[in-house]
């Protein structure tokens, strides 16, 4: 995804209302504090919220000055910062205080790869009868690494300092080597647990091959590496390798939700499984390709939004319908991840929490769709981000957060009702489809 910001952006710590957005003798029921200055979409959910009369923005550096910094207590949203640091998670949602954050605890169960891949892993031994949907991965310590190994740290992640995530080397030198003696695919994706953007990223053919980058290039670093098996006969269109994005809401009070619009990513240069040292051919990332000279070459921004997708598979694949044969796989390993999370995510969670997750994806060349990462600060496609901000607040904050006028009148989710003479409706039409309730979610187990 473009890394840019919205003309309007200004870090939240000077973010006021402008002008024309001041309401004036208005009653201000509800107040926000934003101290994320670097997530475009939290930015135009600020935005979005400013057009609400009965919101007001606080500065977060004066609040924090004036109580000390434990200020989080007097407002009713926190928009945090997309890593979840330093969010006040012990002051809020005192007893029958309603309030909301935007960042669930236990998150980074799902989005570190190493511990995605360990989650997953878990899913499908409790799973035994299903097809695993990510592909196969090993965690892999760099030889020289700066810290402990999967032993007690205090800034490793859970999973770690549970010692779940030992070094798995041999067990991954081994499946490579009986890869090699029955002749099957061994290309290799390494990854660095916190890498995003492309970062750390290198595809490798072979066991040793793939380690010795990891130990040459990452030596000293203190990430542990998910060397995933990568996708090696991906679906193309027109020749060029895609990958998908789909935007997931999860809401403990109300479900999972994914948007109803995604987006592929294309890579600018043709599809060439020769020459794996290619980043424009093999990694997809926005943040890469628009490095590429080949950029924009078949589609605007290498991006193909699902209503073009649409239109390309009746032309190029008429037998494949993508909500039946392709959307439906995604759902279900969107519900199967937040499903593996939610025990976590339950106990750690009890007040207002919401999180936008980024589930990127790939489809091989059967249309199998396979689980790539789950990305929890998320950009959006410009085109997008506007109404995907707007949905963000009429589900999860308006809901909450009634107009006044409207407060006590029952306004509930989906219900369309107006909110009151201010025009705006409470949690009302929205692209978030509901996938699974979080009550379902406390008793069954997907
Ligand atoms: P990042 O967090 O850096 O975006 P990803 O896991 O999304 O990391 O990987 C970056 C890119 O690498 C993806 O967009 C995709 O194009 C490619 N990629 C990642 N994993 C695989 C895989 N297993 N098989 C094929 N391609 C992959």
């Amino acid at each position: 995804m473009p890394p840019s910001r919205p003309s309007s952006y200004r870090p939240a710590s000077h973010r006021l209302r402008p002008a024309n957005q001041q309401h004036a003798g208005k009653r201000q029921a509800y107040s926000f504090v934003s101290v994320d200055d670097v997530s475009t979409i939290y930015n135009t959910v600020a935005s979005e919220l400013w057009r609400r009369t009965w919101w007001r923005e606080v500065p977060p550096d004066s609040i924090g000055s004036r109580l000390g910094g434990s200020c989080y207590r007097e407002c009713d949203l926190i928009l945090a910062q997309c890593h979840g640091r330093g969010a006040p998670f012990n002051e809020i949602g005192g007893a029958g205080r309603v309030q909301a954050i935007n960042y669930l605890q236990g998150s980074k169960t799902m989005t570190l790869k190493a511990e995605l891949a360990m989650l997953l892993r878990e899913w499908l031994e409790a799973h035994p009868d299903q097809e695993p949907f990510t592909p196969l991965t090993y965690i892999i310590y760099p030889r020289k690494w700066n810290g402990p190994r999967g032993g007690n740290s205090g800034s490793l992640s859970l999973a770690a300092r549970r010692g779940r995530l030992s070094d798995e080397r041999e067990a991954f030198l081994w499946e490579s080597q009986l890869r090699d003696q029955q002749g099957i695919g061994n290309v290799w994706v390494a990854k660095t647990n916190h890498g995003s953007k492309g970062s750390g990223v290198r595809v490798v053919e072979g066991g040793n091959q793939t380690c010795n980058f990891i130990d040459a290039a990452l030596q000293g670093s203190s990430q542990a590496v998910a060397v995933q098996k990568y996708v090696e006969d991906p679906l193309l269109i027109l020749g060029y390798k895609f990958d998908v994005r789909v935007w997931v809401l999860v809401d403990m009070e109300l479900g999972v939700f994914v948007y109803r619009q995604g987006v592929l990513r294309l890579s600018s240069s043709p599809y060439d499984p020769d020459n794996l040292d290619d980043t424009f051919s093999h990694l997809t990332n926005h943040c890469i390709q628009m490095q590429s000279p080949g950029y924009e070459n078949l589609v605007q921004g290498n991006e193909m939004f699902f209503d073009q997708f649409r239109r390309y598979l009746a032309q190029a694949h008429p037998d494949v319908d993508l909500d039946l044969d392709i959307l439906n796989q995604v759902h279900k390993h969107i519900v199967r991840t937040v499903s593996a999370a939610w025990p976590l995510l339950r106990r750690k969670n009890r007040h207002g929490g919401f999180q936008l997750y980024g589930y990127d994806l790939m489809l091989d060349s059967d249309f199998r769709v396979w689980l790539l990462e789950v990305n929890g600060a998320p950009a959006a496609a410009d085109r997008l981000r506007p109404a995907l901000a707007r949905d963000i607040v009429s589900l999860c904050i308006d809901s909450r957060f009634p107009p006044p006028a409207a407060a006590g009148k029952g306004i509930s989710l989906g219900g369309g009702g107006r909110g009151g003479d201010n025009g705006f409706a409470g949690a009302s039409a929205h692209d978030f489809q509901l996938l699974v309730s979080s009550s379902s979610l406390d008793i069954h187990d997907y």
